[in-house]
């Protein structure tokens, strides 16, 4: 058999009419209005605490909507953790969206890659801000394919995703009970929120330890809030206890150094805020998990970059947020369930700890274990009654 090479390449020609159809497409498919909603999430318990008395008693969260100029629309959520938990607050997530908002109009928002790199160009650091209009992206693109937001990510690995139960700061008995209590409801993942005094947090530790299994796990989250010597001697007092470490202190060097004095199991949280911080972590043999937060990275995009390198160099995650509603909670269970299991510790369905509902098909937790929508895009509906007036609304 022989072929014979054509002396001009031959250029396959699309139809007109297909031509015709993917301009109008790409035209109607821009952004045409970029709106917000602003709700207040009261906490079921009424209250959260953590490290150094710091508390949260209703959450300020922010709903971004998209919408496109064929009426396509996505949304997303962000909501800080209080305004002294990361470099970020809820007004600021609302500041930050009327900068950017006119910058997005007109853009694809199925081009994901290209809006990150619009909003790093037009508002320079806040990732916190880009985030909800990056997951409210992902929605459109799972609508406008007929696709999950979890397949689009990598595919759904499993049935479902296993949760932790945070349990805020109170008295070390109070705690345990708490913890025991979460254990009914079927969790058998739980982290303690200490970061207090030295002593009582060693005796928060030892107490909750008792109610559990051998198999559950328990991870004691100072979130910053110890100082080095603390964070010293905490770890030398639970040395036989089975429970893992995370952010015992502030800085990233404090960190490291009670990480060397130390064979629990640690995690890093508030200093990985970047791909960067975690390379330079990953060099310094820093961590053996990482918390990743959708906000605190800057979006499901961004994560996403930052959860596969993890998987390729052997990390696990817990994946998360900040806080959040229902629709943080489904941006949430789209990205833990499109990430391989064995690199899955944690994941968060914040949507239960809070008594309002923005949506409906959010993940709703079953057991300890929640799924992501099997629905086109997040797969929630927004509760339009939830979420009251505008409080942004930027249009072309
Ligand atoms: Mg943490």
């Amino acid at each position: 058999m022989s072929f014979k090479l054509t002396s001009k390449p031959v250029v396959a020609k699309l139809p007109p009419t297909v031509e015709f159809s993917s301009v109008l497409e790409s035209t109607v498919m821009q952004i045409s209005r970029v709106f917000a909603h602003q709700v207040d999430l009261p906490l079921v318990e009424t209250n959260y605490k953590w490290a150094q008395g710091k508390s949260v008693t209703t959450f300020d969260s922010t709903i971004v909507g998209i919408e496109t100029k064929c009426g396509l629309v996505g949304y997303g959520e962000v909501c800080p953790l209080g305004p002294v938990y990361l470099p970020a607050y809820a007004a600021g997530v609302r500041a930050g969206l009327k900068e950017l908002a006119p910058h997005l109009i007109g853009l694809d928002p199925r081009e994901i890659v290209k809006v990150n790199e619009v909003m790093d160009f037009a508002l320079k650091g806040h990732p916190y801000v880009k985030s909800g209009v990056d997951i409210a992206c992902w929605d459109i693109l799972g609508k406008f394919t007929k696709m999950p937001v979890c397949e689009l990510l990598g595919g759904r690995f499993g049935d479902s995703i296993e949760l932790y139960r945070a349990i805020s700061q109170l008295p070390p008995e109070e705690m345990a009970a708490n913890v025991a209590q979460y254990r009914e409801e079927g969790y058998r993942r739980f982290q303690l929120k200490v970061g207090g005094d030295a002593n009582t947090d060693i005796e928060r530790i030892e107490s909750t330890r008792t109610v559990l299994s051998p198999s559950d796990r328990l991870v004691a989250d100072a979130n910053t809030g110890w100082t080095l010597h603390e964070a010293i001697r905490v770890v030398r007092a639970v040395k036989h206890l089975d429970v893992y470490i995370e952010q015992p202190c502030v800085t990233y060097e404090e960190c490291l150094t009670v990480r060397q004095k130390t064979d629990h199991p640690f995690v890093l949280d508030e200093n990985i805020d970047s791909l960067h911080a975690f390379l330079r972590a990953k060099a310094d043999k820093a961590m053996d998990l990482v918390n990743l937060k959708i906000s605190k990275l800057g979006g499901l995009t961004r994560t996403r970059q930052l959860r596969d390198l993890c998987v390729a160099t052997g990390y696990a995650m817990t994946l998360e947020d900040s806080w959040g509603g229902d629709i943080a909670t489904a941006a949430i269970a789209h990205l833990a369930h499109s990430t391989p299991e064995n690199f899955r510790f944690t994941s968060t369905d914040f949507n239960s700890y809070v008594t309002v509902s923005t949506a409906e098909g959010a993940p709703q937790r079953v057991g300890g274990k929640m799924k992501a929508s099997t629905q086109p895009g997040l797969g929630i509906q927004v509760r339009q009654d939830a979420l009251g007036p505008r409080v942004l609304d930027i249009c072309e």
